[in-house]
């Protein structure tokens, strides 16, 4: 019985490394500011990266309330409809209607000096689809969005 159980911890540990080797995790820092903007108009993600993680830092000093940015990933032609949406979900949801399906990776809404993150697997993303990042919070979308590239 305790053969069979060294077995089995060794197949997992075997199974768990082999699946680290085979991915690649691209990390993409990304700044908002009290300004209203991104410090980047768009983000392109290698093929080969199989998990994404965005960083974001509320570079400015006005609160969530006031200057609240997020970063939402989306199909560009989602993206009007999310941020829509959004502006009723309230900043405790952070502005992200709960269960929006079109959404495919959000961080929480952060305020001056604060840093967020997320990450999500690129299994979700199709090569040659147009996607655009942009922040829900209610009024900035407009401004605060850019494209982002995968493959
Ligand atoms: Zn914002």
């Amino acid at each position: 019985m305790k053969l069979v159980r060294i077995f089995a911890v060794a197949t997992l540990l075997a199974a768990s490394s082999g699946a680290f080797a085979a991915g690649k995790v691209c990390k993409v820092d990304i700044a908002g500011g009290d300004n209203m903007q991104f410090d980047k108009k768009e983000i392109a993600v290698a093929a080969d990266c199989t998990e994404v993680e965005i960083v974001l830092k509320h570079s400015g000093t006005l609160p969530a309330a006031a200057m609240g940015h997020n970063w939402v990933l989306a199909k560009t032609a989602d993206m009007a409809g999310i941020a829509t949406d959004g502006i009723s979900a309230g900043v405790a949801n952070d502005h992200i209607k709960k269960g929006d399906t079109r959404v495919i990776a959000h961080t929480k809404i952060v305020g001056g000096g604060q840093t967020t993150s997320v990450k999500f697997a690129t299994s979700l993303l199709k090569k040659g689809e147009a996607y655009s990042f942009f922040c829900s919070f209610p009024g900035h979308w407009s401004i605060m969005k850019g494209a982002f590239k995968f493959g």
